[in-house]
């Protein structure tokens, strides 16, 4: 199946660029289990970022009501012009997925959509970053990536994979691995083994809170590992040391306690205290 990718990539000219991630997948059974993951149906709509040569994009047109994909390298036109050739409910955006407003994506899937994309490896965080903080209409984000980023998205607190992207994937919802894939599945190799993650989306999971404020509260709460809780609030947010203490404990949190111990829950809460103990309530 790679020789054919091959094939296909010479026939129209195509090589390989390793500055946009460009390791595809060929094992059709694999994609297949891929495109299963997000369960759209006829109805639903799909997000892919990145199509590449169209192979998971043929999968997932083959499930959903609809496909929109984006692709950067416009060099891939004529591969996925002959990969898709069937496929009359794909639409393609050769531009940038990093440089469209969230406006504009959700728009394109005309209300509530699935994500489903073997992200390309150098914007994986920046990109499961946007849709967790900026997408409205999301319901899912079904997304192969490198095996360490899989470990930190699905990762327990208290544990070195802990940080500040795990309480932001459960700030909106929860996160677990699907599937892992060995790197001979690509096409070039690269040189880590990968793994899909599904982050459900949550409504209204934390209504309510100001998720902003929350985050600064969790970049605060792990901008050093080392430091506890309290100095991190204290050299972060300027806080002096007994208003540190007040909101720690009045968040319902032990004394001494690091950052990396909190769940998202936990953070909320603590942002809330914070509010509560600047305005001396
Ligand atoms: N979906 C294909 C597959 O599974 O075989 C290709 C996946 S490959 C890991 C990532 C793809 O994302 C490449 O085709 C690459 O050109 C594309 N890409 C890279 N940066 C992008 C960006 N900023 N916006 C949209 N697509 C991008």
């Amino acid at each position: 199946m790679a020789e054919s990718l091959k094939k296909l990539l010479s026939e129209s000219g195509v090589t390989l660029k390793k500055a946009y991630g460009q390791n595809f997948l060929t094992d059709i059974t694999l994609l297949d289990k891929i495109a299963e993951i997000p369960g759209a149906k006829k109805t639903d709509g799909v997000l892919e970022i990145g199509c590449g040569a169209g192979a998971l994009t043929s999968a997932l047109a083959l499930r959903a009501g609809k496909v929109v994909g984006y692709e950067i390298d416009e060099r891939l036109k004529p591969v996925l012009s002959r990969a898709l050739s069937g496929a009359d409910n794909v639409t393609l955006v050769f531009k940038d997925i990093m440089k469209e407003s969230m406006e504009s994506v959700e728009r394109r899937m005309g209300g509530e959509y699935f994500l489903c994309a073997n992200l390309p490896y150098y914007i994986t965080t920046p990109i499961i970053m946007r849709f967790l903080e900026d997408a409205v209409f999301l319901r899912s984000m079904t997304v192969m990536v490198q095996q360490e980023v899989a470990e930190r998205l699905a990762a327990k607190p208290a544990t070195p994979e802990y940080g500040a992207i795990t309480v932001g994937v459960n700030l909106r919802g929860s996160a677990k691995i699907m599937l892992n894939v060995p790197k001979e599945k690509f096409t070039p190799v690269p040189k880590v083994d990968s793994a899909v993650v599904k982050i459900e989306i949550e409504k209204n999971k934390f209504a309510g809170a100001d998720l902003k404020e929350v985050r600064n509260v969790v970049r605060a709460g792990f901008s050093s590992r080392r430091k506890t809780l309290e100095n991190n609030l204290i050299n972060i947010f300027k806080l002096p040391r007994e208003k540190a203490a007040q909101a720690i404990e009045r968040a319902g949190l032990k004394k001494g306690c690091r950052g990396e111990t909190l769940s998202a829950e936990d953070y909320v809460k603590l942002t809330e205290a914070i509010k509560n103990v600047r305005e001396d309530r």
